[in-house]
């Protein structure tokens, strides 16, 4: 190869730290509720408002849900495993540490090295996971702003103490898009084993993304940690604009700097935060007011009994029980409630084949133009039975389906509404009229050729015919032009 380089191509090297809050009714230390939404500061009490001499209990719950996640994900669960603080100041962290879970070998967090299994329409790829541990949210500063400046600054500590699970992977990703398939799919396996709503929207699922870059081969370049994405788009677009600006530096030979940047939504860019993250040190220590958790191998079995089917095993029944592709089977499985909506509608509508068709194909490219989840929109498992119903029966034909779909999900409207209201029936439809014609013709080969014969009444009877089959709906004179267009050519 020449030395005079075209575009050098670099490889995006992607590792994800997910928090996670866990559906438990109390806090991760104490008795508070940990319900959204409450009027600020209502749901504390001493442990979490971090008052001298209060001290933390753990949380059983917590615990366990920490542990499905760990097992669904096949780490190695540790026998012990041990709280630490992690110290610094801020005013949302009223103790000035914060409990978590650190890296040590001789203190180890709740699980380490696991891994899931990512399949795009690619190969598939195994993302290892570092780590799965557990510790407690901060509380909440609520800036009050006048004309772009900060007045004053509020602190609502109901957050406070909220059990945390952080799931951290290894730098395993290589593109946006398997960052946001990965995401999705872990979503989709917390939410199958009742560990998380998965909301990113409420934030109780919040991803930071750590994005390199690098000659293929080469050692992981430098990093920046982008945070502040709201959904899993966000991630797919916050990595890319990432990834783009970081191949610009590298292209003009300047250094990337080991940052902290924010993703703007709106103007789609990241930012660096002015306080630029310098390498702190936490003094992280064992937590002396906390024994450290017993985990023993009969828990971690009753807890493996206690999962329920997964995604990946998901998958791979839909893939062979409805005979789908494993594009289409890892669509349909790329979250609970889209695999929910996807069996209760073969339960209308048994051709699996086809719903999944509509499901990977116009439903999906609706939820990603609009950055939705299925259930965010208004469309309902049996509203699609009966669009697909009104295809089959030659009511409609595949393009008009096509039009009503997007109106159908934004407002629930049913398909035979809108069909009605609209005389979308066939009578103006030339596609589905003439799919009936066809089959007629194909039926009735004889008064087709009484009609190339010279037999004009066999016109009428195969007009007859065609208005039987679409239960009147057809419009006659489309009917009478296209039959006699198709019959002559
Ligand atoms: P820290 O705890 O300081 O944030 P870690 O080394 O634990 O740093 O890594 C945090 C996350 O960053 C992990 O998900 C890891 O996979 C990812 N990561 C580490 N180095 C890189 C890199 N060079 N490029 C992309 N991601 C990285
Ligand atoms: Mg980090
Ligand atoms: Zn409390």
């Amino acid at each position: 190869m020449s030395e005079r380089t075209t575009a050098i191509a670099y490889e995006v090297v992607i590792g994800l730290e997910i928090h996670v809050q866990l559906l438990t009714d109390s806090k991760m230390f104490c008795e508070c509720a940990t319900a959204f939404g409450a009027p600020p500061n209502t749901q504390t009490c001493p442990v979490c408002l971090g008052l001298p001499g209060a001290l933390p209990v753990i949380n059983r719950k917590a615990v366990e849900l920490g542990l499905r996640t760990a097992v669904a994900l096949g780490c190695r669960v540790h026998g012990t495993s041990q709280f630490h603080r992690k110290n610094y100041y801020y005013p949302d962290l009223p103790k000035n540490y914060q409990i978590t879970q650190y890296e040590y070998k001789i203190h180890p967090p709740l699980g380490t090295k696991g891994s899931l299994e990512l399949t795009a329409d690619t190969s598939p790829r195994r993302i290892g996971i570092r780590r799965v541990h557990l510790e407690e949210d901060t509380g909440k500063l609520v800036h009050v702003e006048q004309h772009g400046q900060i007045l004053h600054s509020l602190i609502d500590f109901n957050r406070s103490g909220v059990p945390l699970m952080e799931v951290v992977t290894e730098p395993d990703l290589r593109s946006p898009e398997q960052a946001r398939l990965f995401l999705g799919r872990l979503r989709s396996l917390l939410q199958a084993i009742g560990v998380s709503s998965g909301r990113m929207e409420e934030g109780s699922l919040r991803c930071d993304a750590n994005v390199s870059l690098r000659r293929p081969g080469a050692e992981l370049g430098i990093r920046t940690e982008v945070k502040n994405m709201n959904s899993l788009r966000s991630v797919e677009r916050a990595l890319a604009f990432e990834a783009q600006r970081q191949e610009q530096l590298l292209d003009r030979g300047q250094p990337v700097g080991q940052e902290t940047r924010h993703w703007d939504e709106r103007r789609g860019v990241t930012f660096s935060s002015r306080t630029k993250e310098e390498a702190q040190d936490y003094r992280y220590f064992p937590e002396p007011d906390l024994v450290p958790i017993a985990v023993g191998k009969q828990w971690i079995d009753e807890v493996r009994a206690s999962l329920p089917e997964l995604p990946d095993a998901r998958r791979q029944r839909y893939a062979s029980a409805y005979r789908l592709s494993p594009y289409d089977a890892g669509l349909v499985t790329s979250s609970m409630p889209l695999a929910i909506f996807f069996e209760a509608t073969v339960g209308h509508y048994p051709q699996a084949k086809t719903v999944a068709n509509w499901l990977a194909g116009d439903v999906a490219a609706y939820l990603n133009a609009e950055g939705l989840e299925i259930e965010e929109t208004a469309l309902t498992p049996n509203h699609l039975a009966e669009l697909l119903r009104l295809v089959d029966a030659g009511t409609i034909s595949i393009r008009t389906a096509k039009e009503i779909l997007p109106e159908m999900l934004r407002t629930g409207a049913s398909a035979e509404q809108l069909v009605a209201d609209r005389g979308l029936a066939q009578i103006s439809d030339t596609a589905a009229v003439g799919s009936v014609i066809d089959r007629i013709i194909a039926e009735h080969p004889g008064p087709a050729s009484d009609f190339h014969g010279g037999k004009t009444q066999a016109l009428t009877f195969l007009v007859g015919q065609v208005m039987k089959k679409t239960r009147g709906r057809a419009n006659p004179e489309l009917v009478n032009r296209l039959l006699r267009e198709k019959l002559q050519s």
